[in-house]
């Protein structure tokens, strides 16, 4: 049953995927891209869950230079390649203007990652490339900041974005940034663009993934981009909030229920 709130939404399509309509989607992953065949084990194990996307960085924006930065294009090229092994949609994070048409060549849906929510020049040219991105919020972003970026890729031509909340800085150091669903569910009424909620970043911490996740879903969102590794202490980034595999098939049906209350399906 679909009811009006979610009627009026513009739904997008990813491959042939559409999202904001009554599904909710899984996207899910590891947050960088380590191996060809890391891409493959996970995306059959994920696929055979319900994950219809499959995440995964090549090109990582590191806090300290110091950092693992992304195989780059050795990892784009996993990541399609191992696309025709598991069979689930793709996608990734484009940090640089001169990297977009590669990456848009490679992947189902482009990330503009949360320190490029203000790169008009990245903007612009993610814009001209027409796939598909999620575009994701600042840790220090309004909703109107967020949202007219929004608009730039829109007024430049790209009008299938989806709007990403993954955590916003404020006083609390517990988790990593705090899940601003206030504002989620704010933008949801402004705009009609589709919305997904990243929990992992959000949380830093993977016993707190499992909670935000059904919280999001209850208060609307449209998917969820969650991280995901089949080893978090050997991970090159972000394993202390990646959850397990095992973690997921305990994660998604309970997903489906929080959707079926909220007349949605997963
Ligand atoms: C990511 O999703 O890999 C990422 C780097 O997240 P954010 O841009 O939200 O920090
Ligand atoms: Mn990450």
């Amino acid at each position: 049953m679909q009811n009006e709130a979610i009627a009026e939404r513009q739904e997008i399509r990813v491959g042939g995927l559409p999202i904001g309509g009554e599904q909710v989607v899984v996207m899910a992953g590891p947050c960088a891209i380590e191996s060809f065949d890391q891409l493959v084990s996970l995306g059959k194990q994920l696929r055979e869950m319900g994950v219809s996307i499959l995440r995964g960085s090549a090109y990582k924006p590191r806090t300290s230079p110091y950092s693992f930065q992304g195989f780059g294009k050795e990892a784009l090229k996993w990541h399609s390649e191992a696309k025709k092994e598991h069979g689930l949609l793709i996608e990734t994070e484009v940090l640089d203007t001169r990297d977009v048409e590669l990456v848009a060549e490679h992947v189902d849906l482009l990330r503009i990652g949360m320190r490029n929510m203000q790169n008009f020049a990245l903007l612009k040219e993610v814009a001209g490339c027409k796939k598909p991105v999620i575009l994701k919020r600042h840790i220090s972003a309004t909703l109107e900041e967020w949202l007219l970026s929004a608009e730039y890729l829109m007024a430049y031509g790209n009008s299938q974005v989806i709007l990403c909340e993954r955590g916003i800085r404020t006083f609390e150091t517990t988790t990593r940034s705090t899940l601003d669903l206030g504002t989620m569910v704010a933008a949801r009424l402004g705009s009609q663009l589709p919305l997904i909620v990243d929990p992992s970043h959000a949380a830093g911490k993977r016993e707190l993934v499992a909670p935000l996740s059904k919280a999001a879903i209850a208060a609307g969102a449209d998917g969820l981009l969650i991280e995901v590794h089949e080893c978090p202490s050997e991970a090159v980034c972000d394993g202390r909030q990646a959850l397990l595999p095992s973690d997921m098939e305990v994660l998604i049906p309970q997903l489906a229920s929080v959707a079926t209350a909220v007349g949605r399906w997963l």
